[in-house]
């Protein structure tokens, strides 16, 4: 199968989707998903799509591109009805081509359901396998997923009754693996569901008798709704007409064991999300606090990158006393860039995407917060521009530990060849960045940093402790680092595997090497 088409000046971590769900009598539940999914843009830029129902017929609209370029008013104009799905998506398993925009779509004779999935199930080989599925039958693990509804529907329920795509989500949800926040529906009701360890977020909210699913608060402040509360790990929410939410739990109880990404406090959700209660933006305040009492540096202005690190920029120059200042400005309007990345285009692209403020940065002693390093394209580009600009000292800190670990749950970091800190440990980092001093925050003070300690995180591509097992075929990046050939559940492989390999910067990178 194809991969994700990569963005060249863009090694930032790829969140793998954004859903939202509702449904409210007389409401103009298209507009409403739209608003939903205009506020989850960030966490899916490829395609976007909704389906929606008049309780007779359901129907899907869905493209390539951003949610403003593929609905407008004469799109959103016949999507009338009471209930709604939407799906934002970059791709993490599956090419990235029309066929796999969301919502994924099937009908069994007149009977029709859509699905929108985030995240990435970590069993989808031996499910096909299983149902034998020849190679290529399915083109996605969402596309599984309906495949396995589609045949319990056929097969064992009859599509016609009240309640059978409920029985058929009881029958299949517990035979999945890995990552998975799901919104599906059918002419009568939409189900919000999250996997066992509520890797994905998920939130139930409300706007009088409507009700709205959405994967991060922010799409139901937009839509005019209040958060009711997160669904639970292992719970499925289903929403029908003029009844209050009900819950189904279709794991077995040992599998129940939230385990939230970690990584959503640090990058991924947005600022004015909640998370197990806590404000997203205060974690990274926190965040950059932790950093000031774990790494503190004699320096004359604290920068945050735009956007992530900003707030803890903020905190770090709050508990530092030195003071925080902008030293770069971000331009709005970029998109994704899909220019052939050549040589001067690849030390061109950071220019894209952030100009230095000369007059702040000239003479100065810097302190520069940034949320993670991936590949270290954009830090190296980074740091190079305020040297250039004048800066005396740079000093970088970063609000989450070295990433070592591809995430096999729905976030794109590359493999364990393609992370910088896979291949070279804190002071090779230092010197390929080309700062005067590096610090990563220890996760202890990260996890201390969320508000939320003890209610279970995944923190698996920093630490290599996999919660969910990750089967040989998906473990391709590991294997070749030369580490286990299975990551068991819980187990943690040793980070020698992968940084005793020899330094291979990429060709591009090791030419700009200072
Ligand atoms: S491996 Fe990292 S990015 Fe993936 S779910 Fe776990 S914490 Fe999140």
């Amino acid at each position: 199968m194809m991969g994700p088409v990569r963005d060249p000046f863009d090694d930032s971590p790829k969140e793998a989707c954004g859903v939202f769900g509702v449904i409210g009598i007389g409401e103009p539940v298209a507009h409403l998903t739209y608003l939903g999914l205009y506020a989850l843009q960030h966490r899916g830029q490829e395609s976007a799509g909704m389906a929606v129902s008049d309780g007779e017929h359901l129907t899907v609209v869905r493209d390539m591109g951003l949610v403003s370029n593929v609905f407008d008013d004469r799109t959103l104009a016949p999507l009338t009805g009471h209930l709604a799905i939407g799906h934002t998506r970059y791709s993490t398993t599956g090419s990235s081509t029309w066929g796999n925009a969301q919502p994924v779509y099937r009908n069994i004779g007149e009977y029709q359901f859509a699905l929108g999935h985030n995240g990435n199930l970590t069993n989808t080989a031996q499910l096909a396998d299983e149902h034998g599925m020849l190679p290529g039958t399915v083109s996605s693990d969402s596309d599984l997923v309906a495949e396995l509804l589609s045949y319990e529907l056929s097969q064992n329920f009859d599509p016609t009754s009240s309640g059978a795509l409920e029985a058929a989500l009881m029958a299949v949800l517990p035979r999945l693996e890995g990552a998975f926040s799901f919104v599906v529906m059918d002419t009568d009701r939409v189900y919000g569901m999250r996997d066992p360890s509520g890797l994905r977020p998920l939130c139930l909210g409300r706007r009088g008798d409507t009700w709205v699913v959405a994967s991060e608060s922010p799409a139901l402040d937009i839509v005019g709704a209040t958060m009711v509360r997160e669904v639970e790990a292992g719970e499925v929410v289903v929403l029908a007409k003029g009844e209050d939410p009900r819950s189904l739990r279709p794991f077995p109880e040992e599998r129940i064991d939230p385990k939230l990404c970690l990584f959503e406090f640090v990058y991924f959700a947005r600022p004015d999300a909640r998370l197990y209660g806590q404000s997203v933006h205060h974690a990274r305040v926190r965040q950059g606090e932790a950093l000031a009492a774990q790494a503190p540096v004699e320096a004359d202005m604290v920068m945050g990158v735009p956007e992530s690190g900003v707030p803890a920029a903020e905190g770090y120059a709050r508990a530092s006393g030195i003071p925080f200042g902008q030293g770069l400005v971000k331009n709005r309007y970029i998109g994704r860039t899909f220019i052939a990345p050549s040589q001067e285009m690849r030390a061109l692209g950071v220019r894209m995407k952030f100009n230095p403020l000369r007059d702040n940065i000239e003479g100065r002693r810097i302190v520069v917060v940034d949320d993670s390093i991936v590949r270290g394209t954009t830090q190296h580009q980074l740091v190079r521009m305020l040297r250039d600009s004048g800066a005396r000292e740079v000093h970088l800190r970063l609000t989450s530990p070295p990433v070592k670990w591809p995430c096999f749950y729905g976030m794109d970091f590359g493999d364990s060849s393609e992370l910088l800190a896979g291949k070279l440990d804190i002071d090779g980092i230092k010197d390929y960045l080309g700062v005067d001093s590096l610090a990563f925050i220890e996760i202890h003070r990260l996890l201390e940093s969320t508000g939320a300690r003890e209610a279970g995180f995944c923190d698996a591509c920093f630490t290599g402790n996999y919660p969910i097992e990750v089967p040989v075929e998906l473990n391709k990046g590991v294997l070749e680092a030369g580490a286990a050939t299975r990551i068991e559940r819980g187990s943690s492989v040793a980070a020698s595997a992968v940084l005793d390999q020899p330094s291979l910067l990429p060709a591009d990178d090791a030419r700009r090497t200072p």
